[in-house]
């Protein structure tokens, strides 16, 4: 797959008829019987990709019924191997129809298919290979224990799947960050009722046909559309037949979902917000700098979870640091998907363009200096109704002034130059979100004394977003509940039971 067999095909808003999503239950497609629909457009121009039947109580309660008969049916009485070996289908089928799939998350959230073919489908498909691994080789403990009557007690572990999973997935990388969670859910022996964010329907849909496709029984992947508050997503997290909930998306979205999670004491696991800084020591390659606070800052037009908002940059190169991202940011193309050369996209929706456009507002109300953007492009006709934004950097603002302190999810940063370690480590450790940081420095000892003082999960020292998907992910403070990845996903998606046997 490369870029350039995708330009030469037909652009993307025009590449297809009208596209309707519609609910997955039970190993069938239906759009409900709630007669409510929304519509799905395309942030690229605006133009209709089709219609989105929003779920209600019947929908749901028929998903996590179908949900239960698999996990008491052929689901659950699956060998370990003749399930993962059905997940590593669904990864190979993935890639078959790899072009779908990136046409179809393309569409949805107008990302430059160069990215979302390096990130996106393919990390789609690796998190179903992934856990397969992890499955068949976890291993439990086991303790002997004296007794007063010499004979001792031998205690030993059992993992068994939690039950029905309900996964909560956003809209910024939606393939990836849904499949993250049923990877591991479905490897370990669970199954799921899948709540897709409201603006990215279209994936989650397809990988209901890759599911029926490779034979994966019915019931065990449902897919219903809908809302968050008063729709598909509260009615979900607050069924009784949920035994577990794991959410992806806002702080503020975690909050309420743990509210609802509290009815029935429900388990949740929680990846949030953040507001992550970035830390560029004056000892740092700069040109190694330059380019990962770029990527940290621009990919996705700024919608990543791990994105770089704050950047924290040592005096004495503060100014060439400043200059040298202002050129970056400057020479960013923006266009359609299918374009090879574009290199930042539309943001995902109109909406969304009015809420970080009021944190621009803001930055000048707040009295930052804008270094480069601010504002809307000016884009050719046929792009104009598309949710489009000027990569945007400022410096000057206060340490409590919003941008600093608030997450944006737009493509946009505020440096500020310090002068010691302790400073920028205090600088960086000052907010309430917890979730990544990037560290900059060819000083071995600083960058590992560095690191340790991140009140973060995840800190990187000379890269970003280089994820090994064996190691802890999840967030620390406001930023999350919970580490997922590898072994770490264990805890959420199994129960353990000890048995306890006196000898
Ligand atoms: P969001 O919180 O608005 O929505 C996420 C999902 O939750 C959607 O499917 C939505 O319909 C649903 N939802 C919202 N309220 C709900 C409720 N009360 N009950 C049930 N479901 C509800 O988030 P978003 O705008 O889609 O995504 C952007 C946010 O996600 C950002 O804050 C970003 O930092 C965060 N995010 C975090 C990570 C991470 O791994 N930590 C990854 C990606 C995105």
């Amino acid at each position: 797959m490369t870029v350039d067999v995708l330009h030469a095909r037909r652009p993307l808003a025009q590449s297809t008829a009208r596209r309707d999503a519609a609910h997955f239950i039970d190993g069938a497609f239906t759009q409900g019987t709630s007669g409510k629909t929304w519509q799905n457009t395309c942030p690229v121009d605006g133009s209709l990709i089709g219609s989105v039947p929003e779920g209600g109580p019947a929908e749901i309660d028929a998903a996590v019924a179908a949900a239960w008969a698999a996990l008491d049916g052929p689901w659950g009485r699956m060998t370990v191997n003749e399930r993962t070996a059905l997940l590593g289908a669904v990864a190979d089928e993935i890639n078959r129809r790899f072009d779908e799939f990136l046409e179809a998350e393309c569409l949805d959230t107008g990302k430059p298919m160069s990215l979302a073919s390096h990130i996106d489908i393919p990390r789609g498909a690796a998190n179903f290979k992934m856990f397969t691994d992890v499955a068949k080789t976890v291993a439990t403990e086991c303790f002997t224990m004296p007794t007063p009557d010499g004979n001792g007690a031998l205690n030993y572990a059992l993992r068994r799947p939690r039950g029905v999973i309900a996964v909560i997935s956003p809209w910024n990388l939606p393939l990836l960050l849904m499949t993250w969670k049923v990877g591991p859910a479905l490897a370990l022996g669970n199954t799921v009722v899948v709540k897709p964010s409201e603006q990215t329907p279209l994936t989650a849909t397809l990988l209901g046909e890759v599911m029926n496709t490779v034979g994966v029984p019915r019931g065990v992947y449902n897919v219903v559309h809908g809302f968050g508050p008063n729709s598909a997503g509260a009615l979900l997290t607050q069924h009784p037949g949920i035994n577990g909930i794991t959410f992806t998306g806002s702080t503020a979205s975690g909050e309420a979902i743990m509210r609802q999670a509290a009815h029935g004491i429900r388990p949740v696991s929680a990846e949030l917000g953040g507001k992550n800084p970035a830390l560029v020591f004056a000892d740092a390659d700069l040109d190694r700098a330059i380019e990962g606070t770029m990527r940290s800052v621009f990919s996705n037009c700024g919608q990543v979870c791990l994105g770089t908002e704050r950047v924290y940059v040592e005096r004495p190169v503060f100014a060439e640091f400043v200059a040298r991202l202002k050129q970056g940011a400057e020479s960013l193309r923006l266009g359609r998907p299918e374009d090879p050369a574009t290199g930042l996209g539309p943001l995902v929706s109109e909406q969304h363009r009015r809420k970080v456009l009021s944190y621009y507002a803001r930055a000048v109300e707040q009295g930052a200096t804008v270094v480069t953007g601010g504002g809307v492009p000016e884009m050719p006709a046929d792009l104009a109704g598309g949710a489009w934004i000027e990569p945007t950097i400022w410096t000057g603002a206060a340490d409590d002034a919003a941008i600093v302190t608030e997450e944006i999810f737009g493509p946009c940063c505020h440096i500020r130059p310090f002068d010691s370690e302790e400073e920028a480590i205090r600088l960086a450790n000052a907010t309430r979100y917890g979730l990544a940081a990037s560290v900059w420095t060819e000083n071995l000892s600083r960058a590992h004394r560095v690191a340790a003082r991140m009140e973060v999960g995840i800190c990187w020292v000379n890269s970003w977003f280089l994820r090994d998907l064996r190691t802890a992910f999840g967030g620390a403070k406001a930023s999350g509940i919970g580490r997922e990845g590898g072994v770490h996903s264990l805890e959420f998606y199994t129960e353990i039971t000890n048995v306890c046997v006196k000898l």
